[in-house]
């Protein structure tokens, strides 16, 4: 049909106007949401609500994987152009609301031009076909090379070193991970099967999230292994994903945790999550990870004689009661990482002194002699320093780990039991699938506690010397010798 003259204008103002759009945009930049820690992870004027994930895996770890990425959030702003988090990895085309899209690179940022302006409150998706690129430096984070395959660890700031997000603990969305991997391979990823689709030589295995997950807990397993099943308490299923020719030698483990499930919903309330289980991966990470609803463990921590049984057992706990702090309530800002790996810590140590006799007191005596000169490597456990380039992981300092359940030891001493356990059961219950900050615990204590607990808590989250312990004027902190060592605990768990 012929154009009228007014059509014709109508059409050239409107491709003026996507111009216009265009045109105007400054160069772009890498953004951030205003992390002290991390100044340009997470981005503004979007909130992602969920995230469909397709993988191709070839079988070896030399390639990168082929994928698909879409996006489906809603403006909270309005948006011209839309920064994802995104690096290791090439990216081949973008669609917004599925018109083809430029974008450039800035830092570790994809930048996207909207086609049209997106006004605030609106729904957009964003869908990017890209590579993900498991050889890159293992210090950085993201894609774990096992000895049959790949897993995940992509805490703090890794998972978009993976895939294309927002990828901070504050933007937590729903997850679908589709895997297409060699068919004598296995994958397994966080949340629940939604399918698995066989084809010539491969197979298509699909996993949902029930609850929320910040992008640094997703976890995908690809390899040779066995997938165990057990109930955990409340007919809670548990699944666990060892290599195959471990099963026997780890299920003496593996069926401690229904029993450990148990404990935890004693101390705290219900497992916030759909599912739960471990990824035993044979592979050497250093580390532990407490991936939502599969945590991740290095097969040597259960094959290597010379562990005691009790530190295992503490050690899976750690991971497990993260599920509840760091997960299912995950820090609005890194500067909380305290609220998870204290928590994680303070169970971990209340589980051996249960079940192997090693008192918390004396554990929190020996973290209080070493909490100076932890303050003084790193900041306090609220106030760390900004991690330094040449060593990405410093955020994970004892200050963090045996130095904040110190708090939540003088925490306790303070207000006592009963409004201790109640704290922390109205905390995990009121931030559900949230993430939530420091200044939100500290209010919620002093609400249970029926005072103000400022000043308490400004000492001890905030003080560059450790006050004195409630209790226990006799505790000195600083004592020559072991100082600034982590208690006798090696490897540590993330
Ligand atoms: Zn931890």
């Amino acid at each position: 049909m012929p154009l009228t003259s007014r059509r014709l204008r109508a059409a050239l103002l409107a491709t003026a106007s996507v111009t216009l759009v265009a045109a105007t945009l400054p160069a772009p930049e890498p953004l951030g949401i205003g992390d002290r820690l991390f100044p340009h992870l997470g981005n503004p004027g979007y909130d992602v609500l969920s995230y469909d994930i397709s993988l191709t895996y070839g079988g070896s770890n030399g390639k990168p994987l082929d994928a698909v990425t879409t996006i489906d959030a809603r403006a909270t702003e309005t948006l011209e152009r839309i920064n994802l988090d995104f690096a290791r990895g090439s990216v081949r085309s973008v669609e917004v609301n599925g018109r083809e899209s430029e974008f450039a690179t800035a830092g570790e940022d994809l930048v996207v031009d909207a086609p049209s302006r997106i006004p605030a409150g609106t729904p957009v998706r964003v869908t990017v076909r890209h590579t993900s690129d498991p050889s890159g430096d293992q210090a950085d984070g993201g894609w774990v090379p096992t000895a049959d395959g790949l897993a995940m660890a992509n805490q703090a700031d890794a998972a978009h070193r993976v895939f294309p997000g927002n990828d901070h603990p504050a933007d937590k969305a729903y997850f679908t991970f589709r895997v297409t991997a060699p068919k004598d391979l296995t994958v397994v990823a966080g949340g629940l099967p939604a399918g698995k689709r066989d084809h010539a030589g491969t197979t298509t295995w699909t996993y949902r999230t029930v609850h929320p997950m910040a992008t640094e807990l997703a976890q995908v397993s690809i390899g040779r292994s066995a997938v165990l099943h057990r109930t955990g308490p409340g007919g809670l299923p548990v699944r666990d994903v060892v290599p195959v020719a471990d099963r026997e030698k780890l299920e003496p483990w593996l069926k401690k945790t229904p029993a450990q499930l148990a404990w935890m919903e004693k101390q705290v309330g219900p497992y916030p999550f759909e599912t739960y289980g471990l990824l035993v991966a044979d592979t050497e990470t250093g580390f532990e990870l407490e991936t939502q609803t599969l945590s991740l463990f290095e097969r040597s921590l259960f094959t290597r004689t010379g562990y005691p049984e009790w530190y295992v057992d503490s050690v899976m706990v750690h991971e497990l009661a993260h599920q509840w702090f760091g997960n299912s309530v995950s820090p609005r800002s890194w500067s909380d990482l305290w609220l998870n790996e204290g928590h994680a810590t303070w169970y971990e140590a209340r589980y051996a002194e249960e079940h192997a006799q090693k008192p918390v007191e004396r554990r929190m005596r020996e973290a209080y002699a070493r909490s100076d000169a932890w303050r003084a490597a790193g900041g306090p456990p609220a106030g760390g320093a900004p991690r330094t380039p040449d060593h990405k992981i410093s955020l994970f300092r004892p200050v963090v780990y045996d130095g904040s359940a110190l708090v939540l030891y003088a925490l306790r001493e303070e207000i006592g039991e009963a409004a201790f356990d109640r704290l922390e059961r109205t905390w995990v219950r009121v931030h559900r699938d949230g993430s939530a900050t420091t200044r939100q615990f500290t209010a919620l204590a002093s609400r249970i506690a029926g005072r103000d607990l400022t000043a308490f808590f400004d000492g001890w989250l905030y003080g560059k010397k450790t006050p004195p312990m409630p209790g226990h004027p006799d505790w000195r902190s600083g004592t020559p010798g072991n100082a600034g060592k982590s208690p006798a605990r090696t490897p540590k768990p993330e």
